[in-house]
């Protein structure tokens, strides 16, 4: 027969089977069963035992209540989601033994509200994706719960699959929620909804398959209408898409089920089209290496890491944001640039506000918890400090902003938090002093009396040393017997009549008097009192901050769009760069444009500007050079230029005109991802017939380099016949930068008006080649490819012998593919040639000979100068 708590614990657990339930038992959260031994594996804590009946005993871990974060955090990233079952009052309810428990929350990647858990720069999505195939359509909404945000969109067409993929590149979310079946649809990595788009790695979030009836439309209308309190939901624009409510009431069903007493503040949906949004491809995103670098995963090296002077982590949040979805509309742009402009010329106003707003902190995120009624104390001084600040921000920015911040100021707010919280609050609200005195005048009475009887108390001592003479006379406290006063034995003489005795010791007695307890009572009941009146009134004073999440949201985004504008403008001034004009044209006209992150961060020689000439009339650019002269640079700036410009930043440039553009593709180097069962080239054809068949001609196309996985012969032909499609192709016409070393693309310029070329410039000095860095009209046919081996330090012999057989090729003029004989190239090295430096290698003799045993250490040092001195001057011979 399982004890009463096992049965307990068995029956919360039935309810969550697919968690790792934390149940609480006074200071620890319990573990239990195969819970326990997964806690212990991966929180790395000790594995118990527990008897839970006679004879009886199941694993256990535990972990201390007040540290228990961190163990929350390696159970989510290692995948799992975890239940939090809390007691219930401190009594067992009447008639029963045990103390009530309840799952107050079920913790999931995508609904993590822990400050120490969460990216604070970056946002936590929780996903919901539903696809109707006969409609044809999808629906895909996602949430961040700790700042509100909200949205939802529906897809169609035939590209579903891509455009699901793409949204969940854009977002990235870190849990995605599907109805059960689709699970096996979605994940087939043999071209699964998303299959073609994760190359069948992981999908990089936690998939969580609800079952199918929590994907109703009607109980998603239902859910919706209930969570917004309205009876359509055409003010949020969805009332048409049902794919898109589906998702959306989806998402909030599960936020009910799994934040139960912390709903999240989620006050509007926003409905939106992709077609709003510059699309993006996966590959894209990571060549161009925007929010992170390719090597390294790191935000330094990326484009945010130059873009991201922000001082908030609101500001920085809503720079990703931009940067994951440039805008396709000029008026919006417009704005935003204008707003980049007035804070670029304004100097003066521009570093005092961002000195403001260094001390504005995260109020997206402090609102968002009180809004789910789990702020601390720190949250609300933090609201109160940001909004004490507002005044002082609107007045600098009177002139600048125009996102109507002045009806923002919440000044109720305000007012709450001066008046009812203290100045330095303690961490936890059970500490005590967490209200200000004079917030409630019930509170002070009892604060006050408190104090009173305390000091009461606390001059007892002296009163009655000098009333009794008792010099040795004591007034202690302890947990049995409360206060009281101790006499030494050798002055029980001198006790007055009324005190009472309570306790012997050895060698005193301790008494108490009736007074004495009176004020006990008094200090004793006013703590509790104190503790729950302060707690009370904290609560309330949360959610009176929470009713006005709102409005909070709305001015933490107007703070985030500030910090992000002056921190653009920033940028700009400090790497002049120059505001885009942009235009609906086909133009892309760039003077002097600049690679925004290599102009950084490459030191030892300055960078060469480049401009760029693209239109209707001269779409396609073939650009020839050697190795490493700057061409794949040359190409990535360009991109990232068109971005920056849709995103409404200014451009590293001296000038430029952006027709605006609706896709970047890039097709560049190569990335093997055998590991996903696709082979170098195949990577290669796959991302290049992606972009062939999405391309419009308001596209841009980089290609670097096409056709190299594969024989010469193959990719030439391959990478020809492209060109020829993106020029021909009546949608195409895409504005298009191919780098190669394909030589003989160039001759496309004759035949095609559209195409020209371009090469990197290079100096030739003796036997040596200066990279310009320039880009020049004209073709190039030499690619100096032997000259990089030997910088790279290719060995000697080989570079020689690489020269003399690119010597005997073009002299024959050999086609690529090497369609030549063996014979014509002449003998090949022998065995003796290919020793260190050509003939017996002396280095090598003197080390065959050297007796190692026999050398002291002064001597092997010297012997290793020697021969140190011996390869140099072999090497200037
Ligand atoms: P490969 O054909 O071998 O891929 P590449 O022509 O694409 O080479 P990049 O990788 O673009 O060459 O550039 C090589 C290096 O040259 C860069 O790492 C950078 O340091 C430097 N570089 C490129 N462009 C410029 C420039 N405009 N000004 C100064 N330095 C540059």
């Amino acid at each position: 027969m399982p004890t009463p708590m096992r049965r307990q614990y068995l029956a919360i657990k039935q309810q969550y089977p697919d968690t790792i339930l934390f149940f609480r038992l006074g200071d620890f959260y319990e573990t239990f069963d195969h819970d326990a031994e997964i806690v212990a594996q991966v929180c790395d804590v000790v594995l118990t035992s527990r008897p839970i009946g006679k004879n009886q005993r199941v694993p256990l871990a535990g972990v201390p209540f007040h540290s228990v974060e961190p163990h929350i955090a390696r159970l989510i990233g290692a995948g799992y989601k975890v239940a939090i079952a809390e007691q219930i009052g401190n009594k067992p309810p009447p008639g029963q033994k045990l103390v009530d428990r309840r799952v107050r929350r079920v913790i999931t990647a995508g609904t993590i509200v822990e400050p120490h858990m969460l990216d604070e720069d970056k946002n936590n999505y929780l996903g919901a994706l539903t696809v109707d195939p006969s409609a044809g359509t999808a629906g895909f909404a996602y949430t961040d719960i700790t700042t509100g945000e909200f949205a939802t969109t529906q897809l169609e067409g035939s590209e579903l699959g891509h455009l699901v993929g793409e949204e969940l590149a854009r977002l990235k979310p870190a849990e995605l929620l599907i109805p059960d079946s689709l699970k096996d649809s979605l994940l087939s990595p043999s071209g699964g909804l998303f299959g073609q788009q994760i190359n069948g790695e992981e999908p990089g979030f936690i998939l969580t398959p609800l079952p199918d009836w929590q994907f109703e439309q009607e109980s998603a209308r239902q859910t919706l209408f209930d969570l917004f309190e309205v009876e359509s939901l055409s003010a949020f624009g969805c009332q048409s898409l049902p794919a898109a409510t589906i998702a959306a009431g989806a998402l909030v069903q599960y936020l009910r089920q799994t934040q139960r007493d912390s709903l999240p503040h989620l006050s509007r949906l926003r409905t939106y089209s992709t077609g709003e949004f510059m699309l993006l491809d996966e590959a894209t995103r990571r060549n161009l290496e925007l929010v992170q670098t390719i090597r390294g995963a790191s935000k330094k090296g990326s484009l945010l890491g130059v873009l991201d002077a922000t001082r908030t982590p609101m500001g920085s949040r809503l720079l990703r944001q931009w940067l994951n979805q440039p805008l396709l509309n000029r008026a919006a742009l417009d704005a935003r640039l204008d707003s980049v402009q007035a804070w670029h010329d304004n100097l003066v106003a521009r570093a005092e506000l961002r000195d403001l707003l260094r001390q504005v902190g995260d109020l997206e995120r402090w609102t968002g918890r009180a809004a789910q009624n789990t702020a601390r104390p720190q949250d609300l001084v933090g609201i109160r400090q940001t909004l004490t600040l507002l005044p002082e921000i609107l007045e600098i920015s009177r002139d600048n902003q125009q996102n109507g911040l002045s009806q923002l100021l919440c000044s109720d707010v305000l007012d709450l938090l001066e008046k009812a919280i203290a100045e330095e609050p303690p961490a936890a609200v059970s500490s005590g002093g967490v209200i200000r005195p004079g917030y409630s005048a019930e509170l002070d009475g009892i604060t006050v009396a408190a104090r009173d009887a305390k000091d009461w108390v606390a001059s007892l001592e002296r009163s009655e040393k000098e009333r009794t003479g008792i010099k040795s006379l004591k007034v202690g406290f302890n947990k049995v017997f409360g206060y009281y006063i101790e006499v030494t034995r050798a002055n029980s003489a001198l006790v007055p009549e009324e005190y009472i005795r309570k306790q012997t010791l050895v060698n005193a007695e301790r008494y108490i008097t009736p007074e004495l307890k009176e004020y006990e009572n008094l200090i004793l009941n006013a703590e509790e009192r104190q503790a729950e009146l302060e707690g009370e009134l904290y609560r309330q004073v949360v959610a009176q901050v929470a009713a006005a999440a709102s409005r909070l949201l709305e001015t933490a985004h107007s703070l985030a769009e500030l910090d992000l504008f002056t921190s653009l403008a920033e940028v700009a001034a400090n790497n002049r760069y120059v505001r885009p004009q942009l235009s609906d044209d086909h133009r892309l006209d760039i003077i002097g444009a600049r690679h925004p992150v290599v102009e950084i961060t490459q030191r030892d020689e300055p960078f060469q500007p480049n401009d760029l000439q693209l239109s209707e009339e001269q779409c396609i650019m073939i650009l020839t050079g050697p190795n490493m002269s700057g061409k794949s640079t040359y190409l990535r700036q360009v991109a990232l230029i068109a971005l920056m410009a849709q995103i409404g930043s200014f451009v590293p440039a001296d000038s430029a005109h952006i027709g605006l553009v609706d896709r970047i593709f890039t097709r560049i180097g190569a990335q093997d991802e055998i590991h996903a069962g696709q082979s170098t080239f195949m990577v290669e054809m796959v991302e290049a017939a992606n972009i062939l068949n999405h391309a419009t001609d308001r596209s841009l196309i980089i290609f670097d380099e096409l056709g190299r996985g594969t024989s010469t012969f193959d990719g030439l032909s391959i990478a020809w016949a492209v060109v020829e499609y993106i020029h021909n192709h009546p949608r195409l016409r895409a504005k298009t930068l191919f780098a190669t070393h394909y030589h003989e693309l160039t001759a496309l310029a004759e035949r095609l008006p559209h195409v020209v070329n371009y090469n990197v410039a290079v100096a030739e000095e003796g036997e040596g080649v200066i990279f310009l860095h320039r880009i020049e009209p004209g073709a190039t046919d030499r690619s100096y490819g032997i000259h990089v081996a030997q910088l790279a330090g290719i060995p000697r012999p080989i570079i020689h012998r690489a020269e003399e057989i690119l010597e005997d090729l073009e002299s024959q003029g050999a086609a690529p593919g090497g369609l030549f004989s063996p014979d014509d190239i002449g003998p090949s090295m022998n065995p003796m040639q290919l020793t260190l430096f050509g003939g017996p290698n002396p280095v090598v003799e003197a080390l065959k000979k050297l007796d190692v045993n026999a050398l002291s250490p002064l001597d092997a040092l010297n012997r290793l100068y020697e021969l140190q001195q011996m390869t140099q001057n072999k090497e200037s011979e």
